[in-house]
């Protein structure tokens, strides 16, 4: 759809409600993405790189639900993955030192990407991906902190990024590339005319594209013309400051906790899995159990400073498996639904929904993501 240009009004008019009103009956975009959290804000940035005219509309602060919570680790190699998510979350991985390499490039900030690996403890049987069983002794020079381990340990060659330097990076890429943002107001529906989508209404004001793309997690399903089936899915968690730096340097994955080290010193423990509707409190007796687990794995953490605890809202669906593609409503996407692997899924979701939006048929089999599934 063509933007419509008229000249601005001067004087008296010349005010904020006044611009409100300006872009919600004149101004157009060619696509609108609902929902500023990681998914969102790279597919924007992603429909940007080819050209289209973008608006994030954001009904709080960008990037600070889901995204924010989020542990980072890009777990692709484990059997947690559901088995049609794999090809997916395998390329994703293999996307991922490119695609943080040209966010720092845009951004300008530093997104902490690490490569140590990730060792696993306590899985019933051998991850069937390419992984190394590890001897007692190997497990101590890798990590010598841990109590050694009297089930198999195996370390698998996956990476861990910091949701919120990616978040910042992705923020500041937007920018750079001339994404246009609303933030503050939600979008309460997508409108249609005579069927198709012509763009989304806030409390406020309007905004008008043919394409509008649902990004908005946990709360995709809450506004018409689509009751998506995601959930909330509760995760607390919390980040300690060891007494020295290199207390931990691989990602740990045990049963009951898993331990993410960062760059700066920090180490990251997590998190529960609840169904709490949208509460976001934590609890201190769970801050504290996962806290006397992470102490249970590796002793010395006794010593650890508690830096922060939190809580935030995975978006769950009913098969555990995002919802990427059109809906029957031409021009009307969505893109939601990531649960646990959300930042893991990030570049290939991006690049995909990109493709799809544009009317390119993926390289990958997208039927069992379908929006339609659930019909
Ligand atoms: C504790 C925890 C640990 C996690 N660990 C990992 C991990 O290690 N690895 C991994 O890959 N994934 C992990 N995840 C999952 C990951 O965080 C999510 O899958 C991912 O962040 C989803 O991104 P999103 O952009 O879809 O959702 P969100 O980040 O939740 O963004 C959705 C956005 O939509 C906005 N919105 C909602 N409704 C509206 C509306 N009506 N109008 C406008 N805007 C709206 C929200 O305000 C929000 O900003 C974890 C999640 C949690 C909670």
């Amino acid at each position: 759809m063509p933007s419509v240009t008229l000249p601005r009004l001067s004087g008296a008019w010349e005010n904020l409600e006044t611009d409100l009103f300006y872009n919600a009956v004149v101004k157009s975009w060619d696509a609108i993405v609902i929902g500023g959290g990681i998914i969102g804000l790279t597919l924007a940035r992603e429909l940007r790189k080819r050209d289209l005219s973008v608006l994030v509309v954001e009904r709080g602060e960008p990037g600070r639900e889901a995204s924010h919570a989020a542990a980072g680790m890009l777990a692709d190699c484990g059997d947690e993955l559901p088995r049609p998510l794999r090809p997916l979350a395998c390329a994703s991985a293999r996307m991922y030192p490119e695609f943080v390499h040209q966010l720092e490039d845009e951004a300008g900030t530093h997104v902490d990407l690490r490569s140590q690996g990730t060792i696993l403890l306590g899985a019933e049987s051998a991850p069937e991906s390419p992984v190394v069983a590890l001897t007692k002794e190997r497990l101590t020079e890798l990590e010598p902190g841990l109590v050694p381990s009297e089930s198999p340990a195996y370390l698998l060659p996956e990476r861990s990024v910091d949701p919120r330097a990616l978040v910042f990076a992705a923020l500041r890429a937007c920018k750079h590339r001339g994404v246009d943002t609303s933030a503050g107001d939600p979008v309460t529906s997508v409108d249609l005319s005579v069927g198709v989508a012509v763009g989304v209404s806030t409390p406020k004001t309007s905004f008008l594209a043919p394409i509008v793309v649902n990004c908005a997690g946990a709360w995709a399903g809450k506004f018409p013309p689509y009751s998506f089936p995601t959930r909330p899915i509760k995760g607390q968690m919390l980040s300690v400051v060891p007494p020295s730096r290199e207390m931990v340097r691989h990602v740990i994955r045990a049963r009951e906790v898993y331990l993410v080290p960062r760059t700066d010193g920090r180490l990251l423990i997590g998190a529960t899995v609840e169904e709490a509707g949208y509460d976001k409190r934590t609890d201190s007796r769970t801050i504290h159990r996962l806290r006397r687990a992470a102490t249970k794995l590796v002793p010395a953490l006794v010593e650890a400073r508690i830096l922060e605890d939190w809580a935030g809202l995975r978006p769950g669906t009913p098969d555990n498996l995002p919802i990427l593609g059109a809906t029957r409503t031409p021009g009307y996407f969505v893109a939601a639904g990531h649960f646990r692997d959300g930042i893991l899924l990030t570049p290939i979701t991006a690049q995909i929904m990109s493709q799809v939006v544009c009317g390119e048929t993926p390289e990958y089999d997208l039927a069992p993501f379908s929006p339609e599934r659930f019909n």
